[in-house]
C-alpha cells in the first residue's frame, strides 16, 4: 500500500488507512505529481488493490485485562481549546477557491438561462411563472453547483444495521454527481461515523429482543397522538426509567429528537422572555428558539464571559420593545457540540444561571450516555447537581441506539409540558419497540442486571476516545474538541480536500462524515469520527 502512495507522512511505516486516505492530496516523494492524477484504469486497479488489502478487522472483542478507572468529576470545568488554525495562506486559498466555484456557479447559471447550457437539474417552468420560485436564488445556485459535486459523500447508502462494521452499497456516478447507478455489489466498512456511542445499534442481543417482544405485545405504530390515547406501559415505565436515571422529579419521552426541540422550546418560553443561544446550537434548537416567540440573542460558542456579558445587559436594558423586565431569560447550549466535539462549560453557567435568576435548558443529545462515569452526562462528568439544570434534554438515536428525545427535570415542568406541548396534541406517539429499546438499553446501562456491563460500555467509551484522539495527535493530525469528547473533528480545511479524504478512506472501507461549509464556517471543513465503545483496539490501531 505504502509503496504505491509513496508518500512522505513522516511516520512510522505501519501504513495506516487515514495516512494512505490523504495521499491523494499529498505530493510524492520524488515529485512524480499527484496522486490524484492516476489514469483511470490505474484508479481502477488501486481501487480492487484496496478492497482487497484493507478489510477493517472484526467486531469481535477482544478480552482484556480492563484497568482503566474512569476519572474524578472534573467540579473546576475545562478549558475551551483553541480552533486550529491554518495559515493565513491557506485560508486565503481556501476562500478564493470557494470564489472560483461561486463565479463559475453564476456563470453556468446564466448560461442556462439563455439556454446555451444544459441544467440537467430543476428550473422553473413557464407554466408556474407566477409562482413563488422554487429553483432560483442561491441556495438551488450552491447545491446544483457546489454541494453536487460533493453529493457521493452524502446520504451513501446503507444496507445493514450502523454497528461498527457495515455493509454499505457500492454506487458511482456517471455525471458529477447529478444522478447515481448502483453497481450491485456492497461493501463491508469500518463505521466511524454513526452516533453508536456505546454500541447498541445492534440486530442481537437483549435489546433487539425486548423491541422484537414489543411488536409482538403492541405492533409497531402508536396510530395516535398520545393526547387521543393515553401512552401505554410502556411509555410510562420509559418515562420514569429516564427520571430516575437522571435523578430528577419527571421525565417524558417523544417520538423524535429534533422535534423535541422544536416543538417543545415554544412550551417553555414565549413573547415578552429571552433566549440566550450558543452560537454553535443544533438546527433543532434553533428552530424552537425561533418558533417560541421568544427574543433571540447569539453568544459566543462556550464563551462564558460572553454570556454574562450578555445577561448584564439582559438584565439592565429589559425588553427594549416593551419598556419592562424579560419574564423569563432561558439559556440554551448542548452538553457536547456535534460537529466540535466540545463541552459546554457546565459548572460556570450553572453558577452564572443562578447569579441572575436565568433559567438553563441542556441539550445532552451527544453527552447523556457519552459522558460521565454512569453515562449520566455533564452533569455527572462535573459534579454538578442535575437539579440546577432546568430542562434537560437529550435524544434516544444516539447511546441508546433507537429513536426519539426527552424533557427531564421538576414535575411541575413536565406537567405544563404535557398540556402545552404540540409533540404530544399533535403527533403521534413513539412506537413500542423504539421505547423496548429504549428501556432495555438503559436498564443494561443502570446496571439494574447486575452485570455491571452498561459502566464496562462507558469506561471503553473514553478509553477509546482518548486512544485514538492522541494516536491520531501523535501523527501530526489536527484535532478539534475536549480530550473526553467522542466526537472527533479532524481539520481539512479546504472542502475538496474533506471530500477526496471521504471519498479516498471509503474507498479503503472506512467510513467517515465530513462536515464542510455552511455547516462549518467557510475555512474550518473537516472530517468528523465518531468513537464508539463498540470499537475494538484492532479496528481503531487499522485507522491511525
Ligand atoms: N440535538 C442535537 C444537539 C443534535 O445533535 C441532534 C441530532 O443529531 C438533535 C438534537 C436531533 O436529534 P434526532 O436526530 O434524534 O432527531
Amino acid at each position: 500500500m505504502r509503496d504505491i502512495a509513496n508518500v512522505d507522512l513522516d511516520s512510522d511505516d505501519s501504513g495506516s488507512i487515514l495516512e494512505s486516505g490523504l495521499c491523494c492530496e499529498w505530493e510524492n516523494k520524488d515529485g512524480s505529481g499527484m496522486q490524484t492524477e492516476l489514469g483511470e484504469e490505474n484508479e481502477e486497479v488501486m481501487s480492487e488493490f484496496y478492497r482487497r488489502n484493507s478489510e477493517p478487522p472484526t467486531d469481535e472483542p477482544v478480552q482484556e485485562q480492563f484497568d482503566f478507572e474512569y476519572p474524578a468529576p472534573r467540579t473546576e470545568g475545562l478549558d475551551h481549546p483553541s480552533m486550529p488554525d491554518a495559515t493565513w495562506f491557506t485560508n486565503f486559498l481556501v476562500s478564493f477557491s470557494y470564489t472560483v466555484k461561486f463565479f463559475f456557479a453564476r456563470l453556468r447559471h446564466i448560461l442556462q438561462l439563455y439556454g446555451w447550457e444544459k441544467c440537467k437539474g430543476n428550473v422553473e417552468s413557464e407554466k408556474y411563472k407566477n409562482f413563488v420560485p422554487l429553483f432560483s436564488g442561491p441556495d438551488p445556485l450552491f447545491i446544483r453547483n457546489i454541494y453536487r459535486q460533493g453529493s457521493d459523500v452524502c446520504n451513501r447508502p446503507v444496507a445493514s444495521v450502523p454497528g461498527t462494521l457495515m455493509t454499505v452499497r457500492d454506487r458511482f456516478t456517471p455525471d458529477y454527481g447529478w444522478t447515481f447507478e448502483y453497481k450491485g455489489t456492497e461493501s463491508r466498512v469500518l463505521n466511524m461515523g454513526s452516533y453508536n456511542y456505546l454500541g447498541f445499534a445492534q440486530n442481537r442481543g437483549p435489546c433487539a429482543e425486548a423491541a422484537r417482544r414489543a411488536i409482538d405485545q403492541h405492533g409497531v405504530s402508536a396510530c395516535t397522538p398520545s393526547f387521543n390515547f393515553r401512552h401505554n406501559k410502556v411509555h410510562k415505565q420509559l418515562d420514569a426509567l429516564i427520571a430516575e436515571y437522571l435523578g430528577v422529579e419527571a421525565a417524558m419521552c417523544f417520538p423524535m429528537g429534533y422535534g423535541t426541540n422544536a416543538m417543545n422550546i415554544p412550551a417553555i418560553v414565549g413573547k415578552g422572555s429571552l433566549i440566550l443561544s450558543d452560537q454553535l446550537n443544533h438546527a433543532s434548537l434553533v428552530t424552537g428558539c425561533r418558533l417560541s416567540g421568544a427574543l433571540v440573542k447569539v453568544f459566543k460558542h462556550n464563551d462564558v464571559n460572553d454570556l454574562e456579558r450578555k445577561l448584564i445587559q439582559a438584565i439592565a436594558e429589559g425588553d427594549r420593545t416593551t419598556g419592562r423586565p424579560y419574564k423569563k431569560i432561558l439559556i440554551v447550549m448542548e452538553g457536547i457540540y456535534s460537529m466540535e466535539g466540545t463541552i459546554s462549560p457546565l459548572p460556570q453557567v450553572v453558577a452564572l444561571k443562578k447569579k441572575y435568576k436565568a433559567y438553563l435548558f441542556l441539550d445532552e443529545a451527544h453527552s447523556i450516555g457519552a459522558l460521565g462515569e454512569t453515562g449520566k452526562g455533564c452533569s455527572e462528568y462535573f459534579g454538578c447537581d442535575p437539579t440546577d439544570i432546568d430542562v434537560m434534554m437529550g435524544t434516544l438515536t444516539k447511546s441508546f441506539a433507537a429513536a426519539g428525545g426527552y424533557l427531564a427535570g421538576t414535575k411541575k415542568l413536565i406537567d405544563a409540558i404535557r398540556t402545552r406541548s404540540h409533540d404530544i396534541h399533535y403527533g403521534t406517539w413513539m412506537a413500542a419497540p423504539v421505547a423496548a429499546q429504549v428501556l432495555s438499553s438503559m436498564h443494561i446501562i443502570m446496571n439494574k442486571d447486575g452485570a455491571g456491563e452498561g459502566k464496562l460500555r462507558i469506561r471503553q467509551l473514553l478509553r477509546n476516545t482518548r486512544y485514538f484522539r492522541r494516536s491520531l495527535a501523535q501523527r501530526g493530525f489536527l484535532l478539534y474538541g475536549h480530550e473526553d469528547s467522542p466526537v472527533v473533528p479532524l481539520m481539512t480545511f479546504f472542502c475538496t480536500r474533506t471530500l477526496i479524504f471521504c471519498r479516498e478512506t471509503l474507498r479503503r472501507n472506512l467510513a467517515v462524515v465530513g462536515v464542510c461549509y455552511p455547516a462549518t464556517p467557510l475555512t474550518k471543513c473537516r472530517a468528523r469520527f465518531c468513537i464508539s465503545a463498540a470499537h475494538t483496539k484492532e479496528q481503531l490501531d487499522w485507522v491511525c
